[in-house]
């Protein structure tokens, strides 16, 4: 029978105290919080089970404190921002357990949430310990979990908690993101197309690889293209490039040839001497880059060949900026591709804190089917890793209708269309 996590949809919480785990790990600054994105997108589970009469003890973690108290990682000025956000009593609590903390929960009149210290301030939250678990456990009756971005954490407000309260529900965030990522992961519409770009072939080397078994074509940009193309033999100046990784991109280069899959790599590059901004730039003729240059950003052949790879796709998954898009024009490539991804008549899931930024820079999140906020957990997800702080929720049988059943997959294309470079 086919099962789904329990919702807190599903959960009866009036005049119940419901421990809600929440990513409020924002940045700070004189005194406020810089970027609240990540408060607002927790309202909705909050807002429901208030309206439902429930009680929420709120909790997340905020920063490294590494298990010591750190008074500028406080989460004071987060629950003072939630509380303007709300319009509702929020209080905060010195601390994340003890009895002081265990009297204000149980303390709570309808209509007020408490939020907890920075679980971070103790070193049993990371270390999942039975104990803390225990006790952050005795502060509620019910446990929800919201914050998709800790869920391949095994904490102890994540997974250790779970074993003493009764049915462990998902929030409504965690639910999106295991809703989208799933369909993803497990019965993605072909053609399915990934975009890869940023830093690091290191941080995705379990992604591309899962990938390949999944997608009809990979686009490769940013920072990591480098480490493929010299991989290939391509002339890349002096791009940054991983050269303890090489050996791995050469033989993710001969699997894909070997599945019919196809990786796209730049034809072309934006490229300047250094990437300080107010450099003179230059798009170089073809893919190889001179010496003493820096790519910076996919060209326009490049831009072109990407989109026009796009446009059939009913599945994009995309991670990682396709240049430095921090430093103007480096951010034309990532546009053109952010661009192509919401022109396709595709379901396009977002994910990486960069490439989710450089969307709100460009106005273009509403074009996306989903932001997956969840960083690192996203990536494992994709890559075929159960994540900890979802199998410790509760299952329920599903009885929404199933979804359709995947196609038979579609032929893969092979090589060969104008404008694409070959993984050989
Ligand atoms: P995400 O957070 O979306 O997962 P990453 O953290 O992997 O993305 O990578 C984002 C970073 O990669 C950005 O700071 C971006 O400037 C950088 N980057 C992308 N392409 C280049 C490039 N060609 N040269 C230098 N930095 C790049
Ligand atoms: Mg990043």
């Amino acid at each position: 029978m086919k099962t789904r996590k329990l919702s807190v949809r599903d959960l009866d919480v009036d005049g119940r105290r419901v421990f809600v785990r929440v990513d409020f790990n924002v940045p700070l600054k004189d005194g406020g919080v810089s970027d609240d994105t990540r408060v607002r997108a927790s309202l909705p589970t909050l807002k429901l089970i208030l309206d439902r009469g429930g009680r929420p003890v709120i909790a997340s973690h905020l920063g490294r404190p590494k298990g010591r108290r750190a008074p500028e990682m406080s989460l004071s000025p987060v629950a003072a921002h939630l509380a303007s956000l709300l319009g509702t009593k929020v209080l905060m609590a010195p601390d994340c357990i003890g009895d002081e903390v265990d009297g204000r929960a149980r303390g709570l009149q309808a209509g007020e949430s408490l939020v907890l210290e920075n679980l971070r301030f103790h070193p049993e939250e990371e270390k999942n310990d039975d104990a803390f678990s225990r006790k952050l456990a005795a502060l509620a009756d019910l446990y929800v979990n919201d914050a998709f971005g800790t869920a391949h954490r095994a904490h102890a407000s994540v997974v250790g908690i779970t074993r003493h309260l009764p049915r462990p529900a998902a929030g409504l965030l965690m639910d999106a993101e295991i809703a989208s990522l799933s369909r993803l992961r497990d019965h993605p519409e072909k053609p399915y197309v990934a975009v890869l770009g940023g830093a690091k072939v290191s941080d995705k080397i379990d992604l591309i690889l899962h990938l390949i078994d999944q997608v009809d074509a990979i686009l490769i940009g940013g920072a990591m293209a480098y480490t493929f193309m010299k991989a290939g033999g391509v002339p890349i100046g002096a791009s940054r490039s991983e050269d303890d990784r090489i050996d791995q991109a050469r033989a993710i280069l001969a699997r894909a040839t070997g599945t019919g899959v196809r990786i796209q790599l730049p034809l072309d590059h934006v490229a300047a001497r250094s990437p300080d901004p107010g450099q003179v730039w230059e798009t170089t003729p073809g893919p190889a880059i001179e010496d003493g240059r820096v790519g910076l950003d996919i060209g326009p052949k490049t831009r072109e060949a990407y989109a026009r790879a796009l446009a059939p796709a009913r599945t994009v998954f995309w991670n990682g900026p396709l240049g430095l898009f921090e430093v103007p024009p480096y951010d034309e490539g990532t546009r053109a591709v952010a661009r192509a991804i919401a022109a396709a008549k595709a379901f396009s899931v977002v994910g990486g804190g960069d490439s989710i930024a450089a969307i709100n820079r460009l106005g273009l999140a509403p074009s996306f089917s989903h932001l997956s906020t969840g960083g690192g957990a996203s990536l494992e997800f994709l890559s075929g890793v159960d994540l900890p702080g979802i199998i410790a929720l509760a299952d329920v049988p599903d009885q929404a209708k199933a979804p359709r059943p995947p196609k038979p997959p579609a032929a893969r294309r092979r090589p060969g269309a104008r404008g694409e470079h070959r993984t050989r």
